[in-house]
């Protein structure tokens, strides 16, 4: 009686002991699972932390921030290409940067010139320099840089261009930093429908006696320096109206970012396979007086070319 007294808390002891022991166990290797499932969730944490462009600032110590200004309208089908190969070509290069996709939203024809000033007039005070820049054509050789210019720099230059191997062509891409486009009082307002917007620009930068700039020891050639994203589908507006033609030929010294008309209808942040970038709806006004030929289709007789 006394031994069975004895023998039973005994038991019950290592019992005991057994079971607490095999719940200790059981409760490390659940929390070791746990903790490594957490350390996993902070890896996919952590590279979306760095697509967010607030938080992306924080990680990039560049001194200059650039912003990409995009004149646009319907080219959906370049911007879904666009947006995530600048994110990452301008990433590689540790380039601070933000994409504006400046959309113009009123019914007038086409305005490149004033949708980059309505744009930089909207950035100016949070970036250094600027990259106007033609939502279908990409930078292949990634020695084409998007650093700081302390002079305008033209990348997508005459030599390397698909399209464009004119002297003075300007268009497609150039970087200017801040000061020099304030300077130069931006682009004209004058240029409705395709062209002549950017040879005017080359004329303002030559008068300011500021030296443009274009990149050098590129060896790829006119091919495969750039992407041109630019199908049949996509016709160049070249229709002529009113006294366009003779107005757009000449120099103009009154126009530009002092005196641009628009509205900003509403700003849109929208991420593309996790790039960053903010459509900014803009509507221009046209003065019918200063310039009919922003709506051509009110005059007979319009002219192509
Ligand atoms: N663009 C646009 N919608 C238009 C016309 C032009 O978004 O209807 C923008 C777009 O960024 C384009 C740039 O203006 O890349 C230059 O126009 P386009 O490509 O027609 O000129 P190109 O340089 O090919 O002659
Ligand atoms: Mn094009």
């Amino acid at each position: 009686m006394t031994m069975r007294v004895k023998t039973a808390p005994l038991t019950y002891t290592i019992l005991l002991t057994v079971i607490v022991s095999v719940i200790f166990l059981i409760s490390v290797v659940v929390s070791i699972i746990s903790l490594s499932n957490d350390q996993c969730n902070c890896s996919t944490a952590k590279v979306k932390y760095e697509l967010v462009p607030q938080n992306r600032k924080k990680l990039i110590s560049n001194k200059h921030k650039l912003a990409v200004l995009v004149p646009y309208r319907e080219r959906f089908e370049e911007l879904l290409e666009f947006a995530p190969y600048m994110n990452r070509f301008l990433d590689s290069q540790n380039v601070d940067h933000d994409i504006f996709i400046l959309n113009q939203v009123d019914q007038f024809r086409f305005n490149r010139a004033s949708l980059i000033n309505a744009g930089f007039l909207q950035v100016k005070n949070d970036y250094d320099y600027v990259a106007m820049h033609d939502v279908d054509l990409l930078p292949l050789n990634p020695n084409l840089r998007y650093t700081y210019p302390e002079q305008p720099l033209h990348l997508a230059a005459p030599n390397l261009h698909p399209k464009y191997h004119y002297e003075k062509f300007i268009g497609g891409i150039l970087l200017i930093n801040s000061k020099q486009l304030e300077l130069v009082n931006g682009l004209s307002n004058r240029y409705w429908g395709w062209g002549l917007e950017d040879d005017e620009f080359y004329v303002r930068l030559k008068d300011a006696r500021l030296n443009v700039t274009r990149p050098e020891n590129i060896t790829s050639g006119v091919n495969d320096t750039f992407r041109h994203i630019h199908g049949k589908e996509r016709k160049r507006d070249s229709t002529k109206c009113f006294n366009q033609r003779e107005v757009t030929r000449r120099r103009d010294r009154h126009t530009g970012l002092h005196d641009v008309k628009f509205d900003v209808v509403s700003r849109k942040n929208m991420e593309i396979d996790g790039a960053p970038l903010l459509i900014i709806n803009i509507r221009l006004h046209c003065n019918r007086t200063a310039t009919p030929w922003c709506d051509c289709s009110t005059k007979k007789g319009d002219q192509k070319g």
